[in-house]
């Protein structure tokens, strides 16, 4: 393997070109936009894919930047009261091997940027985006070795794999903003991930040291916008917003109303389909399987994804066969994720009966159970 090119420079692409790099491989990335910083929100990165940053020698330039909460807290979205909660900082590096962090997603991008722009191997090209398959041959003038689409879930690498899957609305919208600490409400805990849980809805608040706030994402049922990616908050989505939450606890709509400068995320994920066309082109990250952020794991995801493939397809085995072997392997692992992530909603969204038998069954777990249903998810150490 001599040469790899990658469409998309977002944490697939960007952590795939490390990858390769450490591998001896030569990458070039392609990004169809000028500037890659600009990219809010924040992002949980648990330890299945810390472990992977380390391995890269990207954790040690995190360390200082990123938050590691000292627990993942469920709380009553309508009454604030406590359901249960996970200590992860102490458990994350006793139990799983590697830290529970949470930063703001443009520091990820700046690390990684640091560290590819010292690595001779790699050329990142901005404002070079493909306008369909036939146009990375344009772009990369010579046929590379391996071809590698991680473009997003609106990939348009995409059609270059026969039966590949195809995006979906997930019937869900999410709304994040971000709140300085010092205007924070009492009720957010800057030691802690907590997830406010209500009917067909809930809200994830964690701590990013690197931004000196608090992350909030809120997540409902919401109505299909067709192929949209994020935008500014028009008032048609704040009052929708609004009315989502309208039976939750006072504080929280608060919260909401006072939610500066809100973003506006229709959730779309991938249908289940091939990510090769087993000769030299690969889907990974949100381009091969988008997916609900449930179980906060999509980026989780990608990065494994990136780290293996490298892996595989040096160890010497035919590129088909190498290829072959990634898809089910990697598709089995990111099946079993996305069925942790429709538990979550099913359990977070709960009503009625069914969220009193869920709280009454957490709150008989202990610690160690919590955990220990965990343990294939965090502990999973990528082979590379
Ligand atoms: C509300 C929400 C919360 C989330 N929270 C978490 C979390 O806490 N933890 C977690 O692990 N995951 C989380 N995720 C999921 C995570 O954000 C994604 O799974 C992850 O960012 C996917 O990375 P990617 O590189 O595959 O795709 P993207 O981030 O979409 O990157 C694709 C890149 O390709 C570029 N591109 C697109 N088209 C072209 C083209 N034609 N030519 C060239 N370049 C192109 C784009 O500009 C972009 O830079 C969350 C998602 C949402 C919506």
């Amino acid at each position: 393997m001599n040469s790899v090119a990658i469409v998309g420079a977002g944490v697939a692409g960007l952590v795939s070109a490390l990858a390769f790099a450490r591998k001896g491989v030569a990458s070039t990335v392609f990004e169809r936009t000028a500037t890659l910083l600009e990219t809010g929100a924040g992002l949980q990165l648990s330890p299945n894919a810390t472990y992977v940053l380390d391995r890269l020698g990207v954790a040690d330039r995190l360390k200082d930047l990123w938050r590691e909460p000292d627990n993942i807290c469920l709380v009553s979205g309508q009454t604030l009261a406590p359901i249960t909660s996970i200590s992860t900082k102490k458990i994350a590096i006793e139990r799983w091997g590697s830290p529970y962090a949470s930063l703001h997603r443009a520091t990820l991008q700046k690390v990684l940027l640091q560290v590819i722009e010292a690595e001779p191997l790699i050329t990142l090209k901005l404002d070079a985006g493909i306008k369909d398959d036939a146009d990375v041959e344009a772009l990369t003038g010579v046929e590379p070795d391996l071809t590698i689409g991680a473009d997003g879930v609106w990939s348009k690498f995409r059609s270059r794999i026969p039966h590949a899957g195809k995006p979906e609305f997930s019937g869900m919208v999410a709304w994040r903003f971000i709140i300085p600490e010092r205007d924070a409400p009492s009720f957010l805990n800057p030691r802690n991930v907590t997830a406010f849980v209500g009917p067909r809805a809930h809200i994830v608040a964690y701590p990013l040291k690197d931004a000196g706030a608090f992350n909030v994402v809120a997540l409902s049922m919401g109505k299909n916008p067709g192929e949209t990616w994020a935008a500014e908050c028009n008032p048609g989505h704040r009052s929708e917003m609004t009315a989502q939450f309208a039976s939750w606890h006072r504080d929280i709509r608060t919260l909401l109303a006072y939610a500066p400068k809100p973003t506006w995320w229709p959730l779309f994920g991938v249908t289940d389909g091939r990510w090769t066309d087993g000769q030299s082109n690969v889907l990974i990250g949100d381009a091969a399987h988008a997916m609900t952020p449930f179980a906060a794991q999509g980026a989780a995801m990608a990065i494994e994804d990136a780290y293996e493939l490298a892996g595989i397809v040096t160890s010497g085995v035919a590129l088909p066969d190498a290829l072959a072997f990634f898809e089910h392997h990697r598709q089995t692992r990111v099946s079993r994720v996305r069925s942790r992530g429709s538990f979550n909603k099913f359990a977070y969204h709960a009503r009625g009966p069914i969220r009193l038998a869920r709280d009454l069954v957490l709150k008989m777990r202990s610690a160690n159970q919590v955990a220990a249903d965990l343990d294939w998810l965090y502990g999973y150490k990528a082979p590379g």
